[in-house]
């Protein structure tokens, strides 16, 4: 049994290849909620979303968020009546949004998504990592801005000073994630090459899923989501700079020095293993394809196996 942190597009990759490879009792994703929001009167829920259309093989392969074949027919039709139009909603997406939001007058976030895995065929455990209400709010040099007005209508553009997660102190760890902690088969605990301010210390905000993982019994290891002193995408290497860490993979496995227990960098940065604070891995990270995927949800299995005590 495998518990893997993710967020959204660089986690899913990883997620998925890790259910290529594990049985779906062996495996479950957890997932930050901190990106979460009510928009249009719906309630959004980007990163679960993306790994549960993963695990699905239903994401758009472009983008690696969304619906594959997706239209914007209601986009259109918002934009000229005049609604706002700066989040992009597919027309199929839709329903997930909506029928959540109508789901969620009478269920946990963790029942919605456990009901639309299995109507999707996700058969790995999906579940969000806590079930109240946590949020990213990013403080930058032109004020405080809430997480998507920060990262999809500002595009990440504002100097970043700092981040907060508001309700995370009194948002109690979701049934489900306490669970597969506490499962007596668990032996590892990834976190996935997620970005590490936006995704992963959102979910580390949680006392209790801190807590948790403080207290763990089995190997922690993190996979970098910095190659060659660069994100694949999106902005971690900006926020890394901003924040004033190093922006290189030794600056993610810096930021996550006491927790985890093992670090796996891309043979890129094998140079930097050596210096690393903790044991490493040096590994092809860079997910291209389905192959890639599942080649390195095998290598960091097998180096966590190694890092298990006897
Ligand atoms: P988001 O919530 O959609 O922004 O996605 P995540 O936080 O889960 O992942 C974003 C991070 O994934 C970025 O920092 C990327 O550098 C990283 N990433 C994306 N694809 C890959 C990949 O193939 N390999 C590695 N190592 N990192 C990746
Ligand atoms: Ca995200």
């Amino acid at each position: 049994m495998i518990i893997a942190f993710s967020g959204g597009v660089g986690g899913a990759k990883l997620a998925d290849g890790l259910a290529a490879v594990l049985a779906p009792e062996l495996l479950t994703v957890v997932v930050n909620v901190g990106d979460d929001f009510e928009h249009l009167g719906l309630r959004i829920c980007p990163d679960l979303d993306t790994v549960m259309y993963t695990l699905a093989g239903l994401a758009n392969p472009s983008t690696g968020w969304g619906l594959a074949g997706d239209t914007a027919s209601f986009m259109a039709a918002l934009e000229r009546i005049g609604g706002e139009t700066w989040f992009h909603l597919g027309d199929r997406d839709m329903a997930t949004h909506v029928e959540r939001t109508r789901l969620l007058a009478g269920m946990s976030l963790s029942e919605v998504t456990e009901t639309f895995c299995r109507r999707l065929g996700v058969r790995h455990a999906v579940v969000p990592v806590s079930d109240d209400r946590v949020r990213t709010t990013v403080r930058t040099d032109e004020g405080l801005l809430s997480f998507q007005d920060y990262f999809v209508r500002r595009r990440c553009a504002p100097r970043v000073l700092g981040l907060t997660l508001e309700g995370a102190d009194s948002a109690r760890a979701s049934e489900r994630f306490l669970h597969a902690m506490n499962h007596p088969q668990l032996k590892a605990i990834v976190f996935c090459p997620s970005n590490p301010h936006l995704s992963i210390a959102p979910m580390l905000a949680i006392p209790q899923v801190r807590a948790c993982l403080q207290a763990r019994r089995v190997p922690l290891v993190a996979v970098s989501p910095i190659i060659d002193g660069n994100a694949v995408k999106g902005p971690a290497a900006k926020i890394q700079k901003e924040l004033g860490f190093p922006v290189s993979a030794l600056g993610v496995a810096d930021l996550y020095k006491d927790l985890i227990d093992g670090f796996v960098l891309d043979v890129c940065d094998a140079e930097l293993a050596p210096i690393a604070p903790m044991p490493t891995l040096v590994a092809q990270t860079l997910m291209r394809n389905p192959s890639d995927r599942r080649n390195l949800a095998e290598a960091v299995l097998e180096f966590a196996s190694r890092l298990r005590k006897p």
